[in-house]
């Protein structure tokens, strides 16, 4: 696929030894991509990313993917906290909650999608450690939001999705909803009560994985998809399959 270089100054070493292993998706929250792109590549702004998708398809590549680029801030995922460290950050042009959500084009996510399987081709990150800025920053980011087709990514065989829902799951018990979300990775405390940090990480988890609605309540839809996605990121061996691809 053609890549549009685009340097941007904002970028650093990764830790020594350290290759990329996950992946994390961001809307850039711009009226227009070109500000975006301007404000990636601004020295005083001090961030950026790997990539960023246009929503016609165009890619453009801001940031070598040996370096560390400046996407994801405060963030924690399965013990991580240093996530610029070990991932790569795109950004796809969506004007976001604050400018204008909007469904991401087909040309967008296609381009997406071919960028993805071109990573994977050098980087062997597993689907499990395929997220939103929202999965890894909960309460603070939103972003890619639950417009942008998860689903559809899976089903081009990138990131985790449920594949059966058991309805046997009834359980309301607060410790074990906390326990599973920080088993999946998210950083939550397990408090034992549905505190208003719980209410976030349901709320980003919503956003992934249960987008017909976001309203920060486990409900027993909310909980028989988590213990779905559990059950897959359990059984991901994509990490193993794609590297005896190459
Ligand atoms: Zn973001």
């Amino acid at each position: 696929m053609e890549i549009i270089d685009a340097p941007s100054p904002n970028f650093d070493q990764r830790p020594a030894g350290r290759a990329p292993d996950m992946l994390i998706l961001h809307y850039t929250g711009m009226p227009t991509g070109e500000e975006a792109l301007a404000r990636m590549r601004d020295s005083a702004a001090k961030v950026s990313a790997h990539y960023m998708v246009g929503e016609d398809g165009k890619v453009w590549r801001l940031v070598d993917e040996a370096a560390r680029a400046w996407h994801a801030g405060v963030a924690y995922w399965q013990g991580e906290t240093d996530i610029n460290g070990c991932s790569i950050g795109i950004e796809l042009v969506n004007p976001g909650h604050e400018c204008g959500y909007r469904p991401f084009p087909d040309a967008q996510i296609e381009a997406l999608i071919a960028l993805i399987e071109g990573i994977r081709t050098r980087h062997p990150i597993p689907d499990r450690r395929i997220l939103g800025h929202s999965d890894v920053a909960p309460g603070r980011k939103q972003d890619p939001g639950e417009l942008f087709p998860w689903q559809r990514l899976a089903e081009a065989g990138i990131g985790l999705w449920p594949e059966r829902l058991d309805d046997a799951v009834s359980s309301d018990d607060p410790t074990a909803l906390q326990k599973d979300l920080a088993v999946l990775g998210y950083g939550l405390e397990v408090t034992g009560s549905l505190d208003a940090a719980t209410g976030e990480v349901v709320t980003a988890f919503q956003r992934h994985w249960r987008q017909a609605r976001i309203d920060g309540r486990a409900d027993p839809q909310t909980r028989a998809v988590l213990k779905a996605v559990l059950k897959a990121a359990q059984s991901d061996g994509s990490s193993a399959r794609n590297s005896s691809l190459v």
